[in-house]
């Protein structure tokens, strides 16, 4: 992995480049960005970097030894940490490199969830066991066979549990020319035992015109899906990549026309809308209730006089202003609590069926009676 292969983060590729030149690599680094950021990325574009024979000022060579190792993973130097679901209580991640390899070359964006998709899981806890604690520090203590530096990427610290404090030994006293890195999404979660022993490399979530960018020049996206997926990803890479998979084009018509529906409380209509609604696949219902979420949020930003801030295309700007008109704060946050509701339930495997027909519901209560349905705080407007 190279740096110019990573979306954005030019700040954060140049500070970790300086501190090779400078010649001042901290022995033990922890990423920390959300999910979609990019954190894994920049590690692993880090560490050839540090192991390139022929540096360049701004990127590795991509061509050397060391680099084309790199780029398949299959450095002797490298070795991964990350969570996994052990079978055997000897299991640790080296049981699991081939999956790993498969997945970071598939999508450096990668997220838990992707990664258990290469893993049988089931329904198991992912965690980095005590068996894998003692294999790192095992790996750690040779020295490096080809490179200046044998390098650890340990991904999702979070999952340590108390085992983690096995490793507190080899992060504050590595062995000569042993590099760690930790990439990590959630800050509470690190034991603070290690977060104290790391120096903090922030990773920021990515804005919406590197996305776009990023989707129209590599993933021939035109720039109106473009737009539309950037600004319903939030920053999120591994989001905005899971959403290329489907149709988000007509979300917005579906929406719109879901609203209407409702507010002219058309029975029958609404239940053909839940037919359909229910067959469109569980990521889809996710994403489209997301985006009914940002599009009620967009019409309180033009209700509040902030037009030139909503990241809408032109013709749903239209729509939203619209709607802006008929509807009062009060009723939008009221949408907006069921449409997260929703989204709540169906990533916790509800009936689809059952779930549409209740949002229409309470949105036809909504928008005719404007009324808020209870548990809903009332917004005066
Ligand atoms: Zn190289």
């Amino acid at each position: 992995m190279q740096f110019k292969e990573i979306i954005g983060q030019e700040a954060t590729k140049q500070r970790l480049i300086n501190s090779v030149t400078e010649n001042r690599v901290s022995h033990a680094q922890l990423f920390l960005g959300p999910e979609g950021a990019g954190g894994l990325a920049l590690a692993v574009a880090y560490a050839q970097y540090l192991s390139c024979e022929d540096k360049q000022p701004d990127d590795s060579c991509g061509v050397c030894s060391s680099c084309r190792k790199y780029q398949k993973l299959m450095h002797p130097d490298l070795h991964f940490s990350y969570p996994f679901f052990a079978k055997h209580k000897d299991d640790t991640a080296l049981t699991f490199i081939e999956q790993w390899r498969n997945a970071f070359t598939a999508n450096p964006y990668l997220s838990l969830d992707l990664w258990r998709g290469y893993l049988d899981a089931d329904n198991k806890q992912a965690n980095i066991n005590i068996a894998e604690c003692h294999q790192i520090i095992k790996k750690l203590s040779f020295k490096p066979f080809e490179s200046a530096y044998k390098i650890l990427i340990l991904w999702l610290p979070e999952y340590l549990d108390k085992e983690g404090n096995a490793l507190l030994k080899v992060i504050e006293e590595p062995q000569p020319n042993t590099l760690f890195l930790l990439v990590a999404q959630n800050q509470d979660q690190i034991l603070n035992t290690i977060l104290s022993r790391t120096q903090l490399i922030k990773v920021p979530c990515l804005n919406y015109e590197d996305i776009k960018t990023e989707l129209m020049n590599r993933h021939h996206q035109t720039e109106t899906a473009a737009s539309q997926i950037a600004y319903l990803s939030n920053g999120n890479m591994t989001e905005a990549l899971g959403m290329l998979q489907h149709d988000t084009k007509s979300y917005h018509e579906l929406f719109v026309q879901w609203l209407r529906l409702c507010f002219g409380n058309k029975g029958l209509e609404i239940l053909s809308f839940v037919d359909n609604a229910a067959k469109m696949g569980r990521e889809n219902q996710k994403n489209f209730l997301r985006y009914g979420t940002s599009f009620i949020r967009e019409c309180c930003l033009i209700r509040a006089g902030a037009e030139r801030i909503v990241k809408l295309p032109a013709q749903e700007m239209e729509t939203a202003k619209k709607m802006a008109a008929v509807i009062n704060n009060a009723m939008a946050q009221a949408i907006i609590t069921e449409l997260e509701k929703a989204h709540y339930h169906i990533e916790r495997n509800a009936n689809p069926k059952i779930l549409f027909l209740d949002v229409s519901l309470q949105i036809i209560k909504v928008l005719n009676l404007k009324t808020v349905p209870a548990g809903n705080h009332y917004i005066p407007n």
